[in-house]
């Protein structure tokens, strides 16, 4: 794991409504009864915090797009970040009524695009490490070199500052005791500074854990998709979640072993959980009419 101040990105989850619902999200889509849409002083407050950081600044969501006050968000990062440290991350919503003003703002090698119409795959995140591998210093070991931490962003909710996006998004799941305040500079604290934060969530996490990657199921545009749950976290979740209250579920009830783990990790790699990088509408949608030799040559 890395420290904040050396990652490329923070994100601020604006929202985490979605109009579509990826199987294992990592923003845990389809479990929240109800989404929150960040507040606009909140996310200017969120901006500021982070003065001085050398990386870049993210949209994220859910589906920022959703947010009812997408426009003003964007000005808000039009006016507050220069342009080439601001970043977005969208699945698409009403594209073709936002790619103006998305466009206007941000550059498009800086404009995440995956609208989910492109096979891609998830790794399992709802299966607790610590529950199905029984050596805890492979637990430990596991953990301190997970992927997301050390390839993808910390994370800015309503609750606060995060040293990792999907710990930031399991403290929302949980109902958890939210992140670190956010005040100016909050991200030049050491990791070990999150030390409450990487034991509350990392255990009950699955990133870490070379499992076989599972389809994102297009988003739910072939039918509710399904989560692959461990037995504690479906005890912890089964009064909290809409996708486990919906069925839209599978339990992992087996324990894990080394040999396993070691089998799993050839060729694991659950970063690239999809073929090629899209930064438009128009690009997913050339991409898809490509003949299978060509997307083959774009990857
Ligand atoms: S194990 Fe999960 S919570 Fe911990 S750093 Fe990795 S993704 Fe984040």
């Amino acid at each position: 794991m890395r420290d904040i101040a050396e990652m490329t990105v923070i994100q601020i989850e604006v929202t985490n409504a979605c109009h579509l619902r990826c199987a294992n999200c990592t923003r845990h889509v389809g479990h929240h009864k109800k989404p929150f849409f960040m507040d606009l002083k909140y996310i200017e407050k969120a901006i500021d915090s982070l003065d001085g950081f050398p990386g870049r600044i993210g949209m994220m969501g859910g589906e920022p797009a959703l947010h009812p006050n997408f426009l003003e968000i964007i000005k808000i990062f039009e006016k507050k970040i220069p342009r080439r440290k601001r970043q977005i991350w969208t699945a698409g919503h009403q594209w073709a009524e936002f790619k103006n003003e998305i466009e206007r703002v941000f550059d498009k090698d800086l404009i995440n695009y995956n609208d989910h119409t492109a096979p891609g795959k998830h790794q399992p995140l709802l299966v607790g490490i610590d529950e199905v591998v029984e050596n805890k210093e492979l637990v430990n070991e596991l953990i301190n070199n997970c992927w997301v931490q050390e390839q993808w962003s910390a994370s800015i909710t309503p609750k606060g500052g995060f040293f990792c996006e999907v710990a930031a998004s399991l403290d929302q799941l949980i109902d958890g005791p939210g992140g670190v305040p956010i005040e100016k500079g909050w991200w030049k604290k050491p990791l070990e500074d999150f030390r409450n934060q990487i034991n509350s969530y990392c255990k009950n996490c699955s990133a870490a854990l070379p499992l076989p990657p599972e389809s994102d199921g297009f988003g739910g545009r072939t039918g509710p998709t399904v989560d692959t749950i461990s037995e504690k976290n479906y005890q912890l979740l089964k009064n909290k979640s809409l996708k486990i209250e919906k069925g839209h579920y599978k339990i992992f009830d087996k324990k894990i072993t080394e040999k396993e783990i070691i089998k799993n990790s050839f060729g694991w790699a659950p970063s690239r959980y999809r073929g090629f990088m899209s930064h438009s509408e128009e690009m997913s949608r050339e991409h898809r009419l490509m003949p299978k030799s060509e997307k083959i040559k774009a990857r």
